[in-house]
């Protein structure tokens, strides 16, 4: 089940690049191609995390219509979750390294 939002929601925006725009075949520089949008709650509030997905232009390349993500994503989260990982680590020692209850961990 999908997270709703409320509202009216103010998120902090964080624009992420793939970090090498050279394709791993031919060595042509890759375009922006789409953006990806993933929300999610961090210790500084609601974030919308945007990914600029690159692809290889080149028609002869193997690798024309693969598509790139910037890998630092998953370092702020897992795919599709809506938490990042500050706050899942957080939770997680909170409920398992102190026995604190699932009411109170949202609670809090
Ligand atoms: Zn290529």
């Amino acid at each position: 089940m999908a997270y709703r939002w409320p509202a009216g929601t103010a998120f902090k925006r964080i624009d992420l690049d793939v970090e090498d725009r050279s394709c791993p075949v031919c060595e042509r520089y890759m375009h922006v191609c789409d953006h990806r949008y993933h929300h999610l709650w961090t210790f500084e509030g609601p974030t919308q995390i945007v990914n600029r997905l690159v692809r290889c232009p080149a028609p002869a390349c193997d690798r024309q219509g693969c598509t790139f993500s910037p890998a630092t994503a998953l370092s702020i989260s897992m795919p599709r979750w809506c938490m990042g990982w500050d706050v899942f680590c957080w939770r997680g020692y909170r409920r398992f390294a102190r026995p604190w209850s699932v009411p109170q961990l949202c609670a809090e």
